[in-house]
């Protein structure tokens, strides 16, 4: 069976460039060097959408690829303000596309960054951001800190590839050259593993990282003998660890993004970060969910100025989260059609915007079906990016990656369907 060596696995935001695949008639057979979930994956254990679909009467039937666009385009045409929703699971050439598409239909753009790591976008857009790629913390990092993220179960290959668990250059022991800190609201299998787990009370993140601020600044003296559910000696002992360590890391997931105080918990963590470089190294990293997340958010900056929730309603891009997020916009029921790419709103957004969602005229791209597709008037199927269509996508220390074509497919890209789709929107409004 021949091998493709050095495949990007187009699930999380660790993007590991290292798996290697067997491939026999034109399907993966075998794959090395992933994580469980990254490895079914690869192999296609999920059940596909075999067929473009539009729903009449009340149930699908399947139709030509021509059929559908042509239908996706008349329905975002007519729409007043259509919203363009999900991004995060494909290649930054169809978010290019995308976002082209939204402007002529003076739409709003959003990713699934709007409700994971929205709130780091936002705090990174006030404070900056001290970071690295995960090659240095593999290579450097001798104190690796996971706040409210669990990567044992959500990032299979993050601790062995690039930190706790890896072997770098100045850290040849791997995990015994290194300390592990967990910071999180519930005793997790990567708290287990943990030199020091530290359990905060939910939505406390702030009061803790503004006291540990307090204390690397040298003002131990006004800090209560408890903060947040933690206790001072514990807040002490991790300050001390950072200020010896050479050069230490906060990886950073939805445990802190999501907690009360949102973006305002993130601009702490980096500012404690900032703090930190009066002693030593220190750096932070979100910990992306998505394999492309990071990726809309690069192009998107690119292409209109500003990284998610963009509204071209003006004619031209203005942002602000709160109001031209996907939710805002489905919440308060302003926005008349959507189209969804590589994305599941339907199992993730409050109760009361999928109500909306379903009750609007609504387009799917995704190779796979879920709950949106159930609610879709169109789906259109798409090759799956980084199995059966390459393409670029950004890790989650935004260093980007080719995805790889391994296998030959009989469904059309996501970049394809909507550079249809734009062209037959394009004729609508007479622009073409
Ligand atoms: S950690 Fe993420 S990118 Fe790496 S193999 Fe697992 S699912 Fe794929």
């Amino acid at each position: 069976m021949p091998t493709i060596t050095d495949v990007v696995c187009p699930l999380c935001g660790c993007l590991c460039d290292n798996i290697s695949v067997e491939v026999e008639d034109n399907a993966v057979k075998k794959v090395s060097g992933a994580c469980a979930v990254g490895r079914a994956k690869l192999l296609g254990h999920e059940s596909r959408i075999r067929s473009p679909m539009i729903k009449e009467g009340g149930e699908f039937r399947e139709c030509s690829y021509e059929e559908a666009i042509r239908r996706a385009a008349e329905i975002l045409a007519a729409a007043r303000r259509p919203l363009l929703y999900g991004w995060s699971s494909t290649v930054c050439e169809a978010h290019k596309v995308g976002i082209l598409l939204a402007e002529v239909l003076g739409g709003v753009i959003d990713n699934t960054a709007s409700v994971c790591h929205g709130p780091t976008v936002q705090a990174v857009q006030g404070v900056g951001l001290p970071t690295c790629t995960l090659g240095e913390v593999k290579n450097r990092a001798d104190l690796i800190i996971y706040w409210g993220a669990n990567p044992v179960e959500a990032h299979g290959n993050h601790m062995r590839r690039y930190s706790y668990i890896s072997k770098g250059w100045f850290r040849p022991g791997g995990k015994k050259d290194r300390k592990l800190v967990v910071v999180d609201v519930r005793e997790t299998r990567t708290a287990k593993m943990a030199d020091l787990f530290i359990k905060v009370e939910p939505n406390k993140d702030y009061l803790v990282l503004a006291a540990l601020r307090a204390i690397v600044n040298g003002f131990a003296d006004v800090i209560p003998d408890e903060v947040g559910g933690v206790p001072k000696e514990k807040l002490v002992e991790l300050a001390e660890m950072m200020k010896k360590a050479q050069f230490g890391i906060i990886f950073f997931g939805m445990g802190l993004t999501q907690s009360r105080y949102k973006h305002n918990n993130i601009e702490q963590a980096i500012s404690l970060v900032r703090d930190l470089y009066a002693f030593t190294k220190f750096a932070i990293m979100p910990m992306r969910g998505h394999y492309n997340v990071t990726g809309f958010n690069q192009v998107c900056t690119w292409q209109t100025g500003f990284p998610f929730a963009v509204d071209f309603a003006r004619g031209y891009a203005w942002y602000n989260p709160g109001e031209t997020a996907a939710n805002d916009v489905l919440s308060r029921k302003e926005c008349d059609a959507a189209l969804i790419v590589a994305s599941d709103p339907a199992a993730h957004f409050p109760a009361e915007s999928v109500k909306y969602l379903a009750k609007i005229p609504l387009v799917v791209i995704d190779p796979y079906p879920n709950l949106t597709t159930e609610i879709a008037d169109v789906v259109i199927p798409s090759a799956i990016s980084g199995i059966e269509a390459e393409g670029t996508a950004y890790r989650m220390d935004k260093v980007p990656l080719r995805l790889k074509k391994l296998v030959d497919s009989e469904f059309m890209t996501d970049e394809e369907i909507l550079e249809r789709i734009l062209d037959e929107v394009l004729k609508i409004k007479g622009l073409r």
